[in-house]
């Protein structure tokens, strides 16, 4: 992600999220939102463990199945989506349910940007019809280098 004001990233993040749940009528606890805005704290994932660690240092603290319990939720309204190659949790920019999360994660700075492409998107369900095969799920999360990482690291 280029400089920019993340402050802002996170007060839309939380501002949608507070729109989203009560169009759905789902609670967004303090807890909840206090984990969102942990979870928002940088375009890194970051890790159940970080998060338990970060909640620790304030005086709301909370007992981990709490804290679990509170990013299950927050997957579920799609606030969040997990990494699964590295066990991480990263805030959704575009919250919204049943929508398939992609990743490009860089291994240098750690970012993750979230993406959606359409012909991926047509290929992927033309692979599972062409087999016979009901896709439920699918994880697509890209490694290599963010643009600016890479502008650091010419190739030889
Ligand atoms: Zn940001
Ligand atoms: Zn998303
Ligand atoms: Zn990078």
């Amino acid at each position: 992600m280029a400089e920019h004001d993340h402050d802002l990233c996170i007060r839309d993040a939380l501002d949608s999220a507070e729109a989203l749940c009560a169009r759905r009528g789902a609670r967004l606890t303090t807890l909840r939102r206090r984990v969102l805005e942990l979870v928002w704290q940088s375009h890194r994932p970051v890790g159940a463990y970080d998060l338990l660690a970060r909640l620790g240092e304030g005086r709301d603290r909370a007992a981990p199945p709490t804290v679990y319990r509170a990013l299950d939720f927050l997957m579920e309204q799609g606030l969040v989506h997990r990494i699964h190659s590295l066990n991480a949790f990263v805030g959704c920019p575009s919250a919204r349910e049943g929508h398939a999360a992609r990743f490009l994660i860089c291994t240098d700075c750690g970012e993750a940007t979230e993406f959606e492409d359409e012909p991926l998107q047509r290929d992927l369900e033309r692979i599972g019809t062409a087999r016979g095969f009901r896709i439920d799920g699918q994880v697509i999360e890209l490694q290599g280098l963010c643009s600016r990482c890479a502008a650091e690291r010419p190739v030889a």
